[in-house]
């Protein structure tokens, strides 16, 4: 039996410049409200697995269950990964070089993604300890929190 012949398969390109606004939700704008009126960072714990989750969200990825039950995690973690980004890109937070880090809040059992900064990029490390910083003016944005800064002395 023959085979048919090998079809070819194209890549489309689209890009998309687009800004748009969407609900947040109740469990993420609780999240968002408390950034802005009290800079509180809100997870929410699982009450099967006990596992909290930073930023809030209405299901347990482990188990599935539906998430109520908000607490209130630290302002400090650790550095649990980065990446820094050292070219433009539409809609950067942010001027090259500048690091985005996964940032392991004390109580959480997740990461939150954000920026670094206040530490050269090149001396960045794994395992920092770190601390939000606030913004002034807040919106209820997770840019509320300006950027995570290093601890001084603290390991
Ligand atoms: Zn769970």
């Amino acid at each position: 039996m023959a085979r048919k012949s090998k079809e070819e398969i194209l890549i489309a390109e689209r890009h998309f410049d687009s800004i748009f606004n969407y609900d947040a939700g109740t469990i993420r704008s609780k999240f968002l409200t408390e950034l802005r009126d009290n800079q509180r960072i809100m997870g929410i714990r699982c009450p099967d697995c006990n596992r909290v989750y930073v930023p809030a969200r209405s299901t347990c990825h482990k188990c599935f269950a539906s998430l109520t039950d908000f607490v209130p995690v630290a302002n400090t973690g650790t550095l649990t990964t980065y990446s820094i980004v050292n070219s433009p890109q539409p809609y950067s937070p942010a001027e090259p070089p500048f690091i985005y880090g996964i940032i392991q809040l004390d109580g959480a059992d997740t990461g939150l993604v954000h920026l670094i900064s206040g530490v050269d990029p090149q001396k960045v490390t794994i395992g920092m300890r770190v601390r939000a910083v606030f913004n002034e003016k807040r919106i209820g944005s997770i840019f509320d929190i300006k950027h995570f800064k290093p601890i001084g002395g603290e390991r």
